[in-house]
């Protein structure tokens, strides 16, 4: 089945992101923008917008539409700031915080996906997307304070390079849970020195894998 990925995007936005109560213009904007299809395998294009985690390989997954909008809007971007993600992935997420203006570094741990993903982002030409193969629960020390922090991977814990690595008036989302493929989104903020978590509520993220991970 062919798609039209202009449609779909359109439909994808109104019918499973902005009907569920994202609101950020700047959110569903990149959403409307960002080719999703183009981030999965070409046998899976056709199900790129439907309302699902989809896998990259790997074992890996790409988020589903909701999950990337709604962590996208708790971390309130605005252009220039400077964002770590961790967990690559296809790039997917990466791009939408792109689109959104943000400067972004994100780091990934298995060498295939991100081979995939540097291909790709240079041929979309994501200039303001800088990547690194490492444990990203170490975080990117060189380009270290950051604005916002996003991890698209669950681990036991809140790794403690990355509340060091955001920057102050800073945010952080990230999946933490006891258990694997089942966590609670929580939201870090760091004001004036002062750390505070708040549960966005539950999610089901792939594995962190580190140091500080799994
Ligand atoms: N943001 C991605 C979602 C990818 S799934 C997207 O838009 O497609 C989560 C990714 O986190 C997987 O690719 C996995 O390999 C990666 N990952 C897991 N543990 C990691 C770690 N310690 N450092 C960096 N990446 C990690």
């Amino acid at each position: 089945m062919r798609i039209d990925p202009k449609r779909s995007r359109l439909k994808m936005v109104e019918e499973q992101i902005a009907a569920r109560g994202v609101s950020d213009q700047t959110v569903l904007d990149a959403m409307r923008k960002v080719p999703r299809h183009l981030f999965v395998q070409d046998a899976l294009a056709s199900r790129a917008y439907s309302d699902s985690a989809l896998p990259i390989g790997e074992g890996q997954t790409i988020s589903q539409p909701f999950i990337v909008a709604f962590m996208s809007e708790l971390l309130q971007i605005k252009p220039g700031h400077k964002v770590l993600e961790i967990g690559t992935g296809s790039g997917y997420q990466a791009s939408v915080l792109a689109e959104m203006g943000a400067d972004v570094f994100s780091v990934e741990r298995i060498r295939k996906l991100f081979i995939a993903a540097r291909k790709l982002l240079f041929d979309m030409r994501y200039f303001n997307i800088q990547l690194k193969l490492d444990d990203g629960t170490m975080g990117w020390p060189d380009h270290a304070p950051y604005d916002r922090i996003i991890v698209t991977a669950g681990g036991p814990e809140i790794p403690q390079y990355l509340v060091e690595q955001l920057a102050d008036s800073g945010r952080l989302v990230i999946p933490v849970g006891g258990k694997k493929r089942a966590q609670r989104l929580m939201l870090v903020t760091k004001n004036d020195g002062k750390v505070e978590t708040t549960d966005m509520g539950g999610c089901a993220f792939v594995d962190l894998v580190g140091k500080q991970g799994w």
